[in-house]
């Protein structure tokens, strides 16, 4: 008789184990749900990190902007030492965007694009900036390279220096420092063996007869 009620109880223990584990097992399965869903939910997260894109995006754009000050600020250093010898308050012709970008930022107008690419009428190209004479038309040649050329620069209008990618030779305006372009030698286009190859936005054409604008100095 005992024996056999050990045996219940033991069997009847057995059962409630075995419903606990059951119930576990059930039990832990929202939990499984949950851990799911939170895998699920993850794409939440990367809501944020758009927002934090943004900001990163805003940050860099910051980052644009002072570079882009950093820049000017170069630029003005530049004109600044040009105009050492005169004074501060030099009143420069007003620039547009693009000539900004070519003359201050040391840009690049696209070949082929420039309004004085295949210009010959004789004339003057001054700057487009400070009015110095730079180039007479006699000097310009059609080199086809897809920017205005010359073989000669009007005498001491026009300063060499090696450019920052340390192989050409930049040019600028030795009057106000604005970029030109780049100057190259050897090419046997012309007998003088020069190319100054020039932004069209880097100068101003008058043609022959007419007064040249007075130079800012
Ligand atoms: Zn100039």
């Amino acid at each position: 008789m005992l024996k056999n009620r050990k045996v219940v109880l033991w069997s009847a223990f057995a059962v409630v184990a075995s419903l606990g584990i059951f119930w576990n097992a059930v039990g832990e399965e929202p939990s499984k749900d949950k851990s799911e869903k939170s895998k699920a939910e993850q794409p939440a997260p990367p809501k944020r990190s758009q927002s934090e894109e943004k900001k990163v995006d805003e940050r860099s754009t910051d980052a644009d902007a002072k570079d882009e000050k950093s820049t000017d600020d170069e630029s003005k250093k530049d004109s600044e030492s040009a105009s050492k010898s005169s004074s501060s308050t030099r009143k420069y012709n007003p620039l547009t965007r693009d000539e900004e970008h070519i003359i201050l930022h040391k840009g690049t107008e696209r070949p082929f694009t420039g309004e004085y690419t295949s210009k010959k009428e004789p004339g003057t190209y001054v700057c487009r900036r400070c009015n110095a004479p730079l180039y007479l038309a006699k000097d310009k040649f059609d080199s086809h390279c897809g920017w205005p050329s010359f073989d000669d620069e009007i005498k001491g209008a026009v300063r060499r220096s090696v450019d920052i990618d340390g192989e050409r030779i930049e040019i600028v305006c030795k009057n106000c420092g604005g970029h030109l372009g780049h100057v190259f030698n050897g090419e046997n286009l012309t007998k003088k063996n020069t190319r100054h190859c020039v932004n069209s936005l880097s100068m101003k054409f008058y043609a022959e007869g007419k007064t040249l604008p007075p130079v800012v100095k």
